[in-house]
């Protein structure tokens, strides 16, 4: 027997969703935007970031990783929860290196986006400075590891022709790594280095030759602010 859809109610709105969707993706469809920056497009969620974070039938749970379900009260903009999120944004931003004039993804930069969506001028937390080297060694790409928010979207979302993964980690806590397998001297081409530099949502992962060639304030988070096309009824792609 086919299911009809499952009503919910997000910020006490009524809306719809369909059978195994997700609160995000739920929300999405209904036209409201529920931040996040592990979540991408087609990709499994991982539930890392927990910029999505909502208070689903009274608990506070990750939206990309918690299915809807029949009646289900969610909130995602009260005052607690905008604070918690701005408060995972600003961890973000000591935690790295996010000199925002000075990167490539400027204005194509999700962590920047949020941070300008939420209004964040000064972080409450201290910077702890991190150095981390950076790695130009790759012919087609340079890690940035000081800007990397691990959000898994490059592991999850690069892969090689014959479907097995390009990006890993080593080490953990603050050591943590994103790792490029360079065993596969075909493996991270060009046309790859692209993909990986498109997925990342900051600038962790930035291609070799010419940048700049869209000038900062014409880009795509200049021209349209975070969680606006979702908002105006578009697909937030
Ligand atoms: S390199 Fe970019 S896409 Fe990969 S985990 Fe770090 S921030 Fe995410």
């Amino acid at each position: 027997m086919e299911q009809g859809p499952i009503e919910f109610t997000l910020n006490g709105v009524t809306m719809y969703a369909k059978d195994g969707q997700s609160v995000v993706e739920a929300a999405r469809e209904n036209g409201t935007y529920i931040p996040t920056l592990c979540d991408y497009k087609s990709l499994p969620p991982a539930g890392t970031c927990r910029i999505c974070t909502v208070r689903a039938g009274g608990r506070i749970v990750s939206g990309c990783t918690t299915p809807v379900s029949h009646g289900m009260v969610v909130e995602s903009e009260s005052p607690e929860l905008v604070d918690l999120r701005k408060g995972l944004i600003e961890m973000l931003f000591v935690e790295g290196n996010h000199m925002c004039p000075s990167c490539e993804k400027s204005g194509d930069c999700e962590l920047q986006a949020l941070a300008y969506r939420y209004r964040i001028e000064v972080p409450r937390f201290p910077f702890s400075f991190t150095n981390r080297a950076i790695d130009a060694s790759l012919p087609h790409l340079v890690l940035e590891h000081n800007r990397c928010i691990q959000c898994l979207r490059c592991v999850r979302g690069v892969k090689s022709r014959g479907g097995h993964d390009i990006f890993g980690f080593k080490n953990r806590g603050r050591d943590i790594r994103i790792t490029v397998d360079t065993t596969d001297p075909d493996a991270l081409s060009e046309e790859t280095a692209r993909k990986a530099m498109a997925i990342c949502p900051v600038g962790a992962l930035l291609t070799k030759g010419l940048h700049y060639l869209t000038p900062i304030g014409e880009r795509h988070y200049d021209e349209t602010p975070i969680g606006t096309d979702v908002e105006k009824g578009g697909d937030g792609s």
